[in-house]
């Protein structure tokens, strides 16, 4: 079965021509996947039935299945498990802010960074997405909400400098007239600092925004925290931001997760200030979601103002990030990680108010 959903529009042509058919019927293919979000060849009722065959014999529309969505009663935010076609499940996010609906999105069904405070990893990585697979679930839940999604993050379970062409292929479809058109600039990609994808990512000619996972610094609490420190130092994923910075004009973010008692002393934010003065970027601390399997605690409340003044004081553009959904298994692979251990213990098939 070839995969249609993630072929950019010339190469669809060059599959419908194969299948000796003319190449309006790929604009109409396109449209029919991409803007309309079929579900299957059915739906498409200005293809003649015969070539609807043909497609449905030839090619697959990796429709994601939603196992179970679970809506936060404290701020809306809908937390979809999807099934995909192989049987892996992910997980995305809806969320509303003011100025306007994001999505969270998954690119790797579990992961293998082994971040220690993260649960994508725990189970290691199954693989990693395609763009139709990505694309699916923006789909998904745009149809399921009927609400416009005007931002998408990647920050779901997995690495996506480790499914890189995917991710490329991903931003460019998402971002295409034919297809969504959705602006660059309101697209993130979070990264654990994998430097030669980052600089080879500079050259793509994108506007995205990039989003690194610092989370300390130094190169010694860093290592502690994630094992992806060992081969790249900060100072080497720092460059790599700055020279993002300098072929696309973006201001890189610093995703900062406070661990009480590991990166959140008075200690570590003087270090945090000295590398990021000169450095053009923002950072965002989040307090880490305790994951059951993790014995990592949160920083209190006080501990993270505290950390926080004492960047701003310093001229450190700095947010501390609204949680949201906290209470459906917010962060990154809690849901999944419950269903693959007790699928009894998250109801499926329906919608679940928390
Ligand atoms: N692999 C990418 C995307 C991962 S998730 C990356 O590493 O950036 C997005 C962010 O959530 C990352 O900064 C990640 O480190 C962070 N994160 C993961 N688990 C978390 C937890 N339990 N609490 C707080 N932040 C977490």
């Amino acid at each position: 079965m070839t995969d249609i959903k993630s072929m950019f529009p010339a190469e669809l042509e060059v599959f419908v021509k194969e299948l000796g058919e003319p190449k309006f019927r790929a604009k109409q293919l396109y449209e029919w996947i991409h803007r309309r979000h079929a579900a299957s060849f059915d739906e498409m009722t200005n293809l003649p039935k015969q070539l609807r065959e043909k497609l449905s014999e030839n090619a697959s529309l990796c429709v994601l299945q939603p196992v179970t969505v679970q809506v936060s009663r404290l701020d809306g935010t809908r937390k979809y498990l999807f099934r995909l076609p192989d049987g892996n499940c992910i997980e995305s996010v809806f969320m509303r802010y003011h100025h306007g609906n994001s999505v969270c999105i998954s690119s790797q069904a579990g992961c293998r960074m082994g971040c220690r405070f993260c649960a994508s990893t725990i189970g290691g990585l199954s693989r990693s997405l395609t763009a139709g697979e990505m694309l699916g679930q923006i789909y998904r839940i745009t149809e399921e909400t009927g609400e416009r999604v005007s931002n998408v993050v990647i920050m779901g379970s997995g690495e996506p400098m480790d499914n890189y062409d995917n991710i490329v292929r991903f931003i460019r479809m998402i971002s295409g007239e034919e297809g969504m058109n959705l602006s660059q600039r309101n697209i993130t990609v979070s990264t654990c600092g994998i430097v030669p994808k980052m600089r080879e990512f500079a050259e793509e000619g994108l506007q995205v925004t990039l989003a690194l996972s610092l989370h300390a610094a130094d190169d010694e609490t860093r290592k502690e925290l994630m094992p992806i420190a060992n081969r790249y130092t900060i100072k080497e994923a720092l460059d790599a931001c700055a020279y993002y910075f300098e072929k696309t004009g973006r201001r890189v973010s610093y995703e900062y997760s406070l661990v009480a008692g590991v990166n959140d002393t008075p200690e570590e934010a003087d270090r945090l200030i000295r590398l990021l003065r000169h450095r053009n970027g923002h950072v965002n601390l989040i307090p880490v979601n305790p994951v059951t399997e993790r014995n990592y605690r949160e920083s209190a409340p006080a501990a993270v103002q505290r950390f926080k003044n004492q960047l701003e004081k310093n001229g450190i553009n700095v947010t501390i990030r609204r949680e949201m959904g906290r209470d459906i298994d917010g962060a990154c692979g809690q849901l999944r990680r419950r269903y693959a251990e007790d699928p009894q213990s998250v109801s499926p098939g329906e919608t679940v108010e928390k």
